[in-house]
């Protein structure tokens, strides 16, 4: 496993902090975005450490995608969202927060105007709620 010091999202894989998961593999993660921008935002990552597109690892850029996709399905069939936005950010300056590749799925509703990012922490009880129907959707 690659890893990096004082990477959030490495401490999420290892599980020295908490994350509300939704799905699982070898070399992927999927975890609920603390700061959602709407009911649903889920973060999917590789477990090992790459900063950005620039540098990840074919085989783990086509995991990410793969399990991006498997999450939408999840996702479009639990909450039913009108749409949803797939964003990656690569650098300060485009947005970048957290230096570990990872993809957002974003849900939409119709005539939703949404920010890329949430503007604040969410209701821990009601992203867990949401993340067991999103559990319970790739399940099924
Ligand atoms: P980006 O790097 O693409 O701008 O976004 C990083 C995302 O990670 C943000 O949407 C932010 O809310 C989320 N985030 C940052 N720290 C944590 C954390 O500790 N746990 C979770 N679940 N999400 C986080
Ligand atoms: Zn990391």
């Amino acid at each position: 496993m690659i890893q990096s010091d004082n990477c959030i999202f490495c401490k999420i894989v290892s599980g020295a902090i908490p994350a509300i998961k939704v799905y699982e593999d070898e070399q992927t993660l999927a975890f609920m975005d603390i700061n959602p921008a709407s009911d649903g935002h889920s973060l999917i990552i590789s477990k090992d450490h790459y900063e950005n597109l620039l540098e990840i690892e074919e085989g783990a850029l086509t995991a990410v995608m793969l399990t991006t996709q498997r999450l939408a399905r999840a996702i479009k069939k639990a909450l039913k969202p009108d749409g949803m936005r797939v964003s990656q950010f690569n650098g300060a300056a485009a947005g970048q927060t957290v230096f570990h590749y990872h993809a957002h799925i974003v849900p939409y509703h119709q005539g939703d105007k949404l920010g890329s990012h949430g503007r604040g922490p969410g209701d821990p009880e009601v992203i867990k709620q949401i993340a067991a129907q999103i559990r319970d959707a790739l399940g099924s």
